[in-house]
């Protein structure tokens, strides 16, 4: 049996708690079971337990048998005096500290049915481990869970970018623009996107922002994309006035194989999204400080409305012309980069400022944005989760990946539920 299915009964107090006693007979009341510890040392930190009639305060240390105190090396190490209660699933020897003082014993009693029920969801094949019990689980009970979910995702995602910070000095509109340009992959180009804008310094580009074919003739240059052999006017004018630019700013072109056309609808295909990137730097200065200025949902919506120049009305690609058609960034795209990149960074940024107020703003945004839909809400959707808004999905895609893609039951609060559904 795993130990942390005893720390997951111990820290829940999910044990049979009347008439507790040690091994040696003396009662015991559990007022606090402490605090789990992760790194080295006992696996509970600030207990309090009741002995008799003495309050004890310390550690607590859990074993599924008596002997693996010894057998871990605890009898010689003093970071284990402080242990006031040895827990056990089964007490087979007596536990001392380095002094030769023995430590009180308390073997834990509780339902089979956690045992039972963990056994299940650990083995089954089912595509959410708990799938077949989520059922039974209160709406609201996953509300308040997805609340804590959304906020962990959040987290990570400012960890992330506090990385991508770290490279770019500190730079804010530097990081955004680095992110900014991998969601406009969409995924199967995001690492193609990103390396063009790390090619490409956001200072060059905001010295010809007010130039939309030079802005198309430095990011498709970069991108690798005008070396074809094709007899297209606007192709070869981009290609010269990039031949140019890249002398001028001793430029180096990332390989256009990278980009990725294979299955994808011809609205995403990278021409048009580096037209439409292009046509956003064209349209904005400040991105992401205009972002912090209003965090306004409306507002942020309008930032991202922009069309492409007049040739790509006719083009998914160079050289081929196609019916005409707006090639503007959809609203589903807008939703994408505002959840995973806007939000992030604004996030982040009020995380650095103690700035709770634009943080909540920050949540409001995706409470406002209509959920995703994509594989793993769809999948939710079937077993009975739905998401009403981006604040669901983001916090449902958070619980996949985060913790039932890894059995993560016993920190989820959902598995506390499964678990002890039948005690
Ligand atoms: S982590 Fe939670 S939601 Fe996921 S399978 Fe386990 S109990 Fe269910």
């Amino acid at each position: 049996m795993k130990e942390s299915i005893l720390h997951f009964i111990w820290q829940n107090k999910l044990f049979q708690s009347h008439s507790l006693h040690t091994t040696d007979g003396d009662s015991v009341e559990v007022i606090d079971p402490g605090r789990l510890n992760t790194d080295a040392g006992p696996d509970f930190f600030n207990a309090k337990i009741k002995l008799g009639n003495t309050i004890w305060a310390g550690n607590v240390e859990i074993h599924t048998r008596s002997s693996e105190w010894a057998k871990h090396g605890h009898s010689d190490d003093k970071a284990y005096n402080s242990v006031v209660l040895h827990v056990v699933k089964t007490a087979d020897a007596q536990v001392f500290r380095t002094n030769g003082e023995p430590i009180p014993q308390l073997e834990l009693v509780y339902p089979d049915s956690i045992e039972e029920n963990y056994a299940q969801l650990m083995k089954n094949s089912l595509r959410i481990p708990c799938e077949n019990k989520i059922a039974n689980v209160p709406v609201v009970f996953i509300r308040g869970w997805k609340n804590a979910l959304l906020t962990e995702r959040l987290l990570r995602k400012t960890a992330n970018i506090s990385e991508i910070l770290k490279q770019n000095n500190r730079h804010w509109e530097e990081a955004f623009y680095l992110n900014l340009a991998r969601s406009f992959g969409f995924g199967t180009n995001g690492q193609a996107f990103e390396m063009l804008a790390a090619s490409l310094p956001m200072q060059i580009l905001g010295k010809h922002k007010n130039s939309l074919p030079q802005l198309e003739a430095l990011l498709f240059g970069q991108a690798g994309l005008l070396a074809a052999n094709e007899e297209d006017a606007y192709l070869l004018s981009l290609r010269k006035e990039y031949d140019f630019l890249k002398i001028k700013y001793d430029l180096k072109s990332i390989d256009g194989s990278l980009w990725k056309l294979l299955r994808l609808r011809p609205d995403n295909f990278p021409y048009v999204r580096i037209a439409q990137f292009a046509a956003l730097i064209h349209k904005s200065t400040g991105l992401f400080s205009k972002i912090t200025e209003n965090p306004d949902i409306q507002y942020l919506q309008s930032i991202f409305r922009v069309e492409p120049s007049e040739y790509w009305k006719t083009h998914y690609r160079f050289a081929h012309e196609s019916q005409k058609s707006l090639k503007g960034i959809g609203q589903k795209a807008i939703e994408g980069i505002i959840i995973n990149t806007v939000v992030p960074f604004l996030f982040s940024y009020a995380d650095t400022r103690g700035n709770q107020n634009m943080k909540d703003k920050a949540v409001e945004i995706l409470e406002k944005l209509p959920a995703e839909n994509n594989v793993i809400t769809r999948m939710w959707n079937e077993m009975g989760v739905a998401s009403e808004s981006a604040f669901d999905s983001q916090a449902l895609i958070q619980l996949k990946k985060e913790y039932c893609d890894n059995r993560n039951c016993l920190r989820c609060r959902i598995g506390h539920k499964v678990l002890t559904i039948d005690s």
